[in-house]
C-alpha cells in the first residue's frame, strides 16, 4: 500500500510536467475512482484473467450500441457497406511492445465521454461496489455488475492508453486517453495510427508480471471462454517476432 502510494506521488509529479506539451490535457480522476482501482488491484489479484472479460464485454456493449444507433438515426453511421464486418472486436499481443490490444469497431468516444467514463464512476456504482467489498463480497464474479469493469485493466498493466472515436463525431479527432493509475489521466488529441472508423483500441502496457497475456495460446482460451454471450466476431492473434 504504502510503495503504491509514493509511487502516484512520482507519478503525479513527472506528469505534470508533461501536461505543456502538445495540447495535451491532464485531468483528475474522481476520488472514487482511486479508491475502487486500490481495492480491484488488491482483492482480485489472483483472479487477473477477468480484465479480459471486462474489456471484452465492454467493446461487444459499444458495438451493441452503434448497433443501436444505426437503426434508430441513420446519420449516425455513414462509413461502411452492408457486407462489411462492421462490428468486431480485436484481441491482439504485441509481444516487441509487450502490450495487449483490444480493439472495436464501436460507438467510441467523444472527448467528453472520455472525461464522463473514464474518470468518474457512476453514482451508483461506486456506492454498490463499496458496499459489497465492505460486507467481504470481492467474488470477481460481481466486478462487471457495478459499473467498475474498465479498471480492471490495471490488474495486468501499469499503463493503459485508449484510442477512441466516437461515430456521433466522425469528423472530430480522433482522442488518446492516458493513464499510469495514479490520480490523474491525460487526454490529447491523437493523429498516430487512426482507428479506420469508429471505435475504440484499448492498449495495455503490461506489468511485467503479467506477460503470460502475451502468449497466444493464453489469450485464445481466454478469449473463447469470455465470448460465449459476445453476439459479434472476436478475432485473436498474436504478432510473432
Ligand atoms: P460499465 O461497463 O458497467 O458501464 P465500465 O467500468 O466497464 O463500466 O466502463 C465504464 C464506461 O466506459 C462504459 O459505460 C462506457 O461508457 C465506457 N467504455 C468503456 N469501454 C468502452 C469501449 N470499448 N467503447 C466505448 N465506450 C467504452
Ligand atoms: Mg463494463
Amino acid at each position: 500500500r504504502r510503495v503504491a502510494a509514493l509511487r502516484m506521488a512520482e507519478t503525479a509529479e513527472a506528469t505534470e510536467e508533461a501536461a505543456v506539451e502538445d495540447g495535451e490535457e491532464r485531468f483528475e480522476f474522481q476520488a472514487e475512482v482511486g479508491r475502487v482501482m486500490d481495492i480491484i488491484i488488491n482483492s482480485l489479484y489472483s483472479n487477473r484473467d477477468v480484465f479480459l472479460r471486462e474489456l471484452i464485454s465492454n467493446s461487444a456493449d459499444a458495438c451493441d450500441k452503434k448497433r443501436f444507433l444505426a437503426v434508430t438515426d441513420s446519420g449516425a453511421d455513414e462509413g461502411g457497406s452492408d457486407d462489411d464486418p462492421e462490428y468486431r472486436i480485436r484481441v491482439r499481443a504485441d509481444k516487441d511492445a509487450k502490450t495487449l490490444i483490444i480493439e472495436d469497431s464501436g460507438v467510441g468516444m467523444t472527448k467528453d465521454e472520455l472525461k464522463n467514463n473514464l474518470g468518474r464512476i457512476a453514482e451508483s456504482g461506486t456506492a454498490n461496489f463499496m458496499e459489497a467489498i465492505k460486507n467481504g463480497e470481492t467474488d470477481v464474479s460481481l466486478i462487471g455488475q457495478f459499473g467498475v469493469g474498465f479498471y480492471s485493466a490495471f490488474l495486468v498493466a501499469d499503463k493503459v492508453t485508449v484510442y477512441t472515436r466516437s461515430c456521433q463525431t466522425p469528423d472530430a479527432p480522433q482522442y488518446k486517453w492516458e493513464s499510469q493509475q495514479s490520480n490523474s489521466y491525460s487526454i490529447k488529441e491523437d493523429q498516430s495510427d487512426q482507428l479506420e472508423g469508429s471505435g475504440t483500441r484499448i492498449v495495455l502496457h503490461l506489468k511485467e508480471d503479467s506477460e503470460e497475456y502475451l502468449d497466444d495460446f493464453k489469450i485464445k482460451e481466454l478469449s473463447t471462454r469470455y465470448s460465449e454471450f459476445i453476439s459479434f466476431p472476436i478475432e485473436v492473434w498474436a504478432e510473432k517476432t
